[in-house]
């Protein structure tokens, strides 16, 4: 079956910093909810006549018994405008089950080390993935490095707080502010200077096993070059991206450059154990075409970040413009997200079934 969406009513509201709120959200049907620490939940809302889908990650963990998001408005955004301003405990919200894959396997017996560097509302998974790491392995800690701008704007600073707590020694929270840090090491940005600085006093990266990074995309380049360069593997280092700059008409005019033969592709697309016929252009992406035939393929964001329009191509040449989400193996293996995959041979067969 394909993702579709369900409902969830919303049990609390509780105001996180002034411009952000956390959700705890009650699903109809809990099993379909059922969620791995580091995941989202896709929402859709139609604004003046648009259906809007927004993705927001889970922030709870796996042992906490609740379903809750953490939402930061936007300027001018809408979804997050409308979670911050008019959404009402009560209220009944649209949502996909959970997805993604921002996370590495938990093991009770095990001792580990994770690091976790979050910027903003770039904190969110990572919280989940914190909460449930220390709740399911009684022996592994966790150093949360968490960028801001000042202190009031740190999302679940009371909740880390009460963490820090109830897990004694286990987990530490290194603050780094852009502005109100006394000490040099935790004031400004997170660049390769200070996650050298960071690296030298603070953290020993020879002893992590894992390392997530969640938040603004030159941030997170940062800490990836310099954890590599302090000798962590690729394997050992999961990225979750909230946004990506839409690569626009130019990167299509390219592939259309590269494309062979036909202007346009007969493409075999099967979804929900039906296979389809579409004929599509060459600057069409898969998702695109798939929905113009009215085909309920499943997406979210549109822009390669999350993965919840994943299908394998088993036949035929494509090119991916952007991939935010999937992994090297999974790419290998011939899994494209289909919003940015364009055909490049006369012939396509998609198949949204093997997710
Ligand atoms: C996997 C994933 C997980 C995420 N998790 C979280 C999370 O846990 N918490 C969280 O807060 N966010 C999260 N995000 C980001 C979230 O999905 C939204 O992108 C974010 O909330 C903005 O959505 P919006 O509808 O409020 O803004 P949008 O309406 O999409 O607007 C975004 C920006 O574009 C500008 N804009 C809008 N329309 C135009 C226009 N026509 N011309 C020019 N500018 C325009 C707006 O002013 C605003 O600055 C996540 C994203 C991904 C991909």
């Amino acid at each position: 079956m394909m993702p579709q969406f369900h409902p969830l009513t919303v049990t609390d509201i509780h105001r996180t910093t002034r411009d952000a709120v956390v959700l705890t959200l009650k699903a109809d049907d809990p099993d379909l909810f059922r969620f791995t620490q580091g995941q989202y939940l896709t929402f859709r809302k139609t604004f003046d006549g648009t259906e809007l889908r927004r993705n927001y990650s889970i922030c709870s963990g796996v042992d906490d018994g609740v379903l809750q998001v953490g939402i930061k408005e936007v300027d001018g955004g809408a979804f997050s405008s409308f979670a911050n301003t008019d959404l009402k405990i009560g209220d009944r919200l649209d949502a996909m089950p959970p997805m993604g894959n921002f996370y590495a396997g938990t093991a009770p017996a095990t001792a580990k080390s994770y690091l976790g560097f979050a910027g903003g509302s770039g904190i969110t998974p990572v919280l989940s993935l914190l909460r449930s790491a220390l709740s399911r392995e009684p022996d592994s800690t966790f150093t949360l490095v968490y960028a801001n701008r000042a202190v009031h704007t740190i999302m679940f600073r009371e909740e880390l707080e009460d963490l820090k707590n109830r897990f004694m020694g286990r987990l530490t929270v290194v603050h780094v502010l852009e502005s109100g840090q006394d000490i040099d090491l935790f004031s400004g940005r997170i660049d390769q200077d200070k996650c050298a600085a960071l690296f030298k006093s603070w953290i020993n990266v020879s002893h992590i096993d894992v390392a997530y990074i969640c938040g603004p995309e030159p941030m997170m380049m940062a800490i990836n070059a310099s954890l590599k360069a302090h000798g962590m593997r690729k394997d050992q280092i999961k990225f979750e991206l909230f946004g990506a700059s839409q690569e626009g008409l130019l990167a299509r005019k390219a592939i259309r450059a590269k494309s062979k033969g036909a202007v346009s592709t007969a493409a075999r697309i099967t979804l929900d154990g039906t296979t389809h016929s579409v004929d599509m252009t060459k600057d069409q992406s898969v998702l695109e075409a798939a929905l113009s035939h009215n085909l309920e393929a499943p997406h979210a964001c549109r822009a390669g970040v999350c993965s919840t329009c994943k299908a394998k191509v088993t036949e035929g040449e494509f090119q991916m413009l952007i991939n935010h989400s999937l992994e090297d193996y999974e790419v290998e293996a011939g899994y494209v997200l289909t919003c940015q995959c364009y055909p490049i041979s006369d012939t396509l067969v998609v198949d949204y079934d093997q997710h």
